[in-house]
């Protein structure tokens, strides 16, 4: 067989890629016939295609490389632990120091008594591992009927089938019989899209007060939890209203509901803090984490929990885990990656620092006729494409045309940004610079520009 490497040409590449490679959330067919486009190195925000471009990787990856790319302080903590202990499980009455050091690093972290983690290898196991546990919990205190996990339609939580089920995505539902039972769906706080003539505040509110309706619906005897990200990522980077959050808090107290945020993509420094509970203010019962936990340079998730939980799950037999539950080189790399972000001052800079100036530019991309709202919180943001801002309107009822456009252009520019439907987003990683701010943005500008001239010529607008 052929050597393969990033000496041969892209398109010898991108045929064996066609030929054997299935991706992810992607029509293969399709891409087979375009050629998917290899990314060979990267060194900062920086990624390197076969052809030679420089791209800007406004997403971090898939929201995951904080740190940025090629720091070598993670490859020699990995080398390190290969060499001592490259993996040991922690199933049966053993541990290792990789793994007792992130989880004691993660209690002093995470806020509130979410003193204890549960391991995963990603952010998908990590929420079938909450599905599980919240329901263990109930049952073990003598309430077994409390089973119903509710969550958001367009959240994104995994694409196992808990998780996928636990996700509010149709297009995933639509394929291998989701959801499981016992999962209950209610409305996002996405105002722009569904608020209607209602303020931000009063959709808030009202979106929040679904909650309280599908519990007393349901009963409260029989709810578990409420799963939710603090900011909806993968659904258009969607920042609810004000309102939204304190309400939801008051409810699951009220009504004694287990309170999981799912951090996957705001943890880590993503939202200015350690965590986004504390940039919403929130309380949650259990924490997902994974993405940035290790900035992506190896798969690694899992749940932090509250002493409560942890007491009552740890009060029996929890059978339930993953060999690489705290893979030890995945767990130095996470703790060496925490170590950097922590000394470097990283998520502190972006606070006070980085995100202030990204928000206040990434904001002026609603100067552009195509552009509506401009959302941003820390290094998360998106902006909506529209038609007509005054009315908020719609390219087409679903929506994506415009958006996809767009992405292409984007790339063309070469600039990572991804599209949900009509809404563009990104999430570059923690440590880009002023000046590269300045680029993604011109870059932005750019592509919006080539996008309105596109849909303009096609007829859309
Ligand atoms: N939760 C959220 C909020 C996510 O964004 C993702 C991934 N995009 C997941 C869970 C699933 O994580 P993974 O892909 O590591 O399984």
């Amino acid at each position: 067989m052929t050597q393969i490497s990033n000496h041969m040409p892209t398109a010898e590449l991108q045929a064996l890629d066609a030929a054997h490679h299935m991706h992810p959330f992607t029509h293969n067919a399709d891409l087979g016939a375009k050629g998917a486009r290899i990314i060979t190195r990267a060194d900062g925000v920086w990624l390197t295609d076969s052809d030679g471009n420089r791209i800007l990787d406004g997403m971090a990856g898939l929201w995951c490389v904080n740190l940025g790319y090629g720091r070598q302080e993670l490859v020699d903590a990995a080398t390190r632990q290969m060499q001592e202990l490259p993996f040991y499980n922690t199933f049966f009455q053993t541990s290792h120091t990789p793994a007792i050091a992130l989880a004691a690093r993660l209690a002093e972290l995470a806020p509130g008594d979410l003193n204890h983690v549960f391991f995963a290898g990603s952010g998908s196991e990590a929420n079938d591992t909450n599905l599980r546990m919240v329901r263990t919990y109930w049952a073990e205190k003598g309430q077994p009927e409390k089973q119903v996990v509710i969550s958001r339609w367009n959240a994104y939580h995994g694409s196992s089938v808990g998780s996928g089920s636990l996700g509010g995505m149709k297009g995933m539902h639509s394929q291998g019989g989701l959801p499981i039972p016992g999962i209950h769906h209610i409305d996002q706080p996405d105002w722009w899209s569904e608020g209607g003539d209602m303020t931000p505040e009063d959709f808030g509110l009202e979106r929040a007060r679904q909650l309280e309706t599908a519990i007393k619906e349901l009963g409260a005897d029989k709810v578990a939890a409420f799963i939710a990200e603090p900011v909806q990522g993968a659904g258009g980077v969607i920042v609810p209203p004000a309102t939204y959050w304190p309400e939801i808090q008051r409810i699951c107290r009220e009504h004694d509901i287990l309170l999981i945020a799912d951090e996957v993509i705001c943890g880590f420094g993503r939202t200015g803090n350690w965590f986004g509970s504390q940039t919403m203010e929130i309380t949650p019962d259990i924490m997902t984490i994974a993405k940035g936990l290790s900035s992506g340079y190896l798969p690694i998730g899992g749940s932090i929990v509250s002493d409560r939980i942890a007491e009552v799950i740890g009060n029996a037999e929890f059978n339930h885990g993953y060999t690489y539950s705290g893979h030890p080189v995945a767990a130095a790399v996470a703790l060496e990656n925490l170590r950097i972000l922590d000394e470097e001052g990283i998520v502190t800079r972006v606070r006070e620092e980085t995100a202030p100036y990204l928000a206040e530019k990434f904001r002026s991309l609603t100067d552009h006729p195509l552009v509506g709202e401009a959302k941003i919180v820390g290094m998360m943001g998106s902006i909506a494409l529209t038609p007509d801002k005054a009315s908020r309107a719609a390219f087409e009822a679903d929506g994506g045309t415009a958006g996809y456009i767009c992405r292409e252009r984007c790339f063309a520019n070469n600039l990572v940004m991804r599209h949900v439907g009509d809404r563009m987003i990104i999430s570059p990683p923690l440590v880009i610079s002023r000046e590269e701010i300045d680029t993604l943005i011109e870059r932005a500008w750019q592509s919006l520009d080539e996008t309105h001239a596109k849909l303009q010529a096609d007829g859309l607008m």
